[in-house]
């Protein structure tokens, strides 16, 4: 059985003491089972504080981003050096957001997923179709090549460890959820995909995540679909109330 991994991604929000709070009241709330995997993916300036905090718990800290450097002349830039000396454990990679304003390409997300591996860091990498492609029949087509072009070069084990996201674009912060049978088609896409890429053992195990406007009344339904191991959740990951929800659902 595949355990569920429910992810918040505060995207750029909260400042420091909202962040410690947010941990303060979350932390021993958190089962401590092995179905359910809990991770707050926190702006950069409170990793080193929610670490700290978290230290000893089941409660996991994420980045949102990094780059597939380890060291060097680029300014305003975060390595995955940092990251893991740090104490985070896991990198969102190729979210819609940094790919629509910030120019992250398939082949960045590739990088980065590999420099992820080198350093010990457990990737969490985005794909998914704008509504546009949705509406064009292109969904299972792109999402495949996104897939393939993240995972190239990495080795059935990398890959087993590696977290998979789906998060349709038109369902980010709109309200409007993928139905779950939608959502549950792609995730098992995705699973094939990684069959065709990896072996059936490692598409057996791997995690792949749904997201898109995830929230306590919906969750249910989607973590009970054959091939949706979690949630990546936006906006309700932000109330500590709703977050333990959703990590609870997924328990
Ligand atoms: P929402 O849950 O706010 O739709 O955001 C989803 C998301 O982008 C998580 O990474």
């Amino acid at each position: 059985m595949r355990k569920k991994v429910i992810a918040g991604n505060w995207k750029m929000n909260k400042v420091l003491t909202e962040a410690n709070q947010f941990v303060d009241d979350v932390v021993n709330k958190v089962p401590a089972n092995d179905n359910v995997e809990a991770i707050v993916c926190a702006p950069f300036p409170f990793l080193t504080s929610l670490v700290e905090k978290t230290k000893g718990t089941n409660l996991k800290v994420s980045a949102q981003n990094m780059h597939f450097e380890d060291n060097g002349a680029f300014t305003g830039e975060v390595s995955p050096v940092m990251l893991k000396d740090l104490g985070v454990t896991h990198v969102v990679l190729g979210h819609s957001e940094r790919r629509e304003y910030f120019a992250e390409t398939d082949e960045t997300v590739n990088k980065k997923t590999k420099a992820a591996f080198n350093h010990g860091l457990t990737p969490i990498v985005c794909v998914g179709e704008t509504l546009e492609q949705r509406e064009a029949n292109e969904t299972k087509g792109l999402v495949e090549m996104q897939v393939k072009k993240a995972l190239d070069g990495l080795s059935d084990e990398q890959i087993t460890k590696t977290i998979i996201a789906y998060e349709p674009v038109w369902a980010i912060g709109t309200g409007k959820t993928a139905s779950s049978e939608d959502a549950n088609e792609v995730c098992a896409h995705i699973r094939n995909v990684v069959k065709d890429v990896a072996s059936d053992a490692v598409a057996e195990k791997v995690v792949i995540q749904y997201g898109g406007s995830v929230k306590p009344a919906n969750v249910d339904e989607l973590l009970s679909q054959s091939d949706i191991d979690g949630a990546l959740v936006g906006g309700a990951s932000l109330e500590a109330d709703s977050f333990i929800q959703l990590v609870e659902a997924g328990a």
